[in-house]
């Protein structure tokens, strides 16, 4: 039976109306199978997923899920719903094969899978290969929890082709033959805890990123990181390195001042370390994972180095916004937590105006003075979370409040001298003033772009 024949006229039932829902149940209908798509949410909360579904005749239920679900042949489970909720152990019972979204997609990828997990950088690794397998002329598509569903891109994938593909545990925890061709663990901590046991039970849910491959497979993991167990992981894959603290007679290190390769025992030297344009230790990292994927897909050093020397960063992570008058602009609005400011923090050389503020998630704001010290000039206060943060911060540095984003950018540009930072890291959730933290990072670009504008006009100076 090829894998077409196994889903033609076969009823898929989808639980969830979220993106990759939506995406795999247009992929069902569009390889001829009956696809029911199934959402507790009531109809007036799903308008722009129910309107895609009509556009593509896909059947659906909102407001509850009912037993129609348990006629399906099998049933695809949108990533946010835990396996302990009523339908899907229901789903169970009955015996009904049931898949993540990324299994379902995976049967129909006639290219090279490389896929991502770890606890952070996926987005940075994976949109960093694939922007290193462009530079390679290497068609790709990057995809899965990047926002852009594996069921979108997969048709779209040649066989000569990559699906570089970002994977969260939660679609793991649903495989059956999903099998990359290169797997990528970047690293393990402490982190969605709530929907595991025990941390052990969340260490194993990344392993299974691993469980289907073969001996011609690679399992890349990060010998820096204390909880991967390098030696005990159960695979049949060639499990390779990256480490950015000490050199190894194998994978992607730095040795000196540059990552250096070795993979199928050829050593090459990839790219000086400074000439990363990603800043930060753990985007060092990132490079590092990156550029080990790469050399095992055949690309070349060259064009590792140029992607490497280019790529700008993920936007609102760490983003370079430009510079005015010598002082550089960072976009950092996805740090909503305490210790993603403190990874900011440690990744310039020269001081930093930060900017930070919003909605209090609750956080415990010590750190960032304990990691700031002689790296914050002042601190710009911006949101909710101001008077809080005040307290905590205001003692270790000079802190001022502004009312605006606007006022946030304007005041932390006349702080900053030539050759300093000005950065929005905010630590706090963004929803006393934005809907999500994507529009707070556009909204300081744009608040970097108007000074640029109003500085050219009064001091006429050269910018990015
Ligand atoms: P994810 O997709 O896993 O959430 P991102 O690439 O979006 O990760 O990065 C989110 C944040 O995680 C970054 O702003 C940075 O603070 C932190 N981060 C990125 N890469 C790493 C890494 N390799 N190790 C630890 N933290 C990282």
């Amino acid at each position: 039976m090829t894998v077409k024949e196994r889903v033609k006229g076969r009823r898929v039932g989808l639980v969830g109306m979220a993106r990759s829902g939506v995406a795999a149940a247009k992929l069902a209908k569009h390889l001829g199978a009956i696809p029911f798509v199934s959402d507790v949410k009531p109809a007036d909360q799903l308008k722009e997923q129910i309107h895609e579904l009509k556009t593509f005749g896909i059947e659906f239920e909102t407001g509850g899920h009912t037993d129609r679900l348990l006629k399906a042949d099998f049933v695809i489970v949108s990533p946010g719903i835990p396996q302990k909720t009523e339908i899907i152990q229901k789903i169970i019972t009955a015996g009904i094969p049931i898949f993540s979204e990324i299994e379902f997609a995976s049967w129909f990828c006639r290219g090279k899978i490389i896929a991502i997990t770890g606890s952070n950088g996926k987005t940075t690794t994976t949109t960093l290969i694939g922007a290193v397998l462009d530079a390679a002329g290497f068609s790709n598509k990057v995809c899965g929890n990047i926002g852009y569903p594996f069921s979108d891109a997969v048709l779209d994938i040649p066989e000569n082709g990559y699906a570089v593909l970002e994977v969260s545990n939660f679609q793991l925890e649903l495989i059956e033959e999903f099998k990359p061709d290169i797997a990528l663990i970047l690293n393990i901590t402490p982190d969605h805890l709530d929907r595991y046991e025990n941390f052990g039970g969340y260490k194993r849910a990344k392993y299974r990123i691993t469980e289907n491959q073969k001996k011609s497979d690679h399992l890349i993991l990060n010998a820096d990181d204390p909880v991967i167990e390098k030696n005990n992981i159960d695979t049949n894959a060639q499990k390779i390195f990256f480490s950015t603290s000490r050199t190894m007679p194998a994978g992607v290190f730095q040795r000196g001042k540059s990552l250096v390769g070795n993979v199928r025992g050829v050593e090459q030297e990839i790219i000086e370390v400074d000439k990363i344009r990603i800043p930060g230790p753990h985007n060092l990292q990132n490079a590092a994972a990156t550029a080990l994927a790469a050399l095992l897909a055949g690309v070349p050093p060259r064009p590792i180095a140029e992607a490497l020397s280019q790529f700008p960063g993920v936007e609102h992570r760490l983003e370079d916004a430009g510079s005015i008058a010598g002082i550089k602009f960072i976009n950092d609005s996805k740090a909503t937590n305490v210790d993603s400011v403190c990874y900011a923090l440690r990744s310039f050389e020269a001081p930093i105006v930060l900017i930070a503020g919003g909605r209090d998630k609750g956080g415990d704001f010590e750190p960032i003075t304990r990691h700031g010290r002689g790296r914050i000039k002042e601190v710009i206060l911006l949101g909710e979370a101001g008077e809080k943060m005040f307290e905590a911060l205001g003692k270790a540095f000079p802190a001022q409040f502004a009312d605006s984003m606007d006022d946030a950018v304007g005041k932390a540009f006349n702080s900053a001298a030539p050759g300093e930072i000005v950065m929005l890291s905010p630590a706090c959730a963004s929803f006393d003033m934005y809907d999500n933290f994507e529009q707070r990072g556009r909204d300081f670009k744009r608040a970097v772009r108007e000074l640029n504008n109003n500085d050219h006009v009064t001091r006429g100076v050269e910018s990015k």
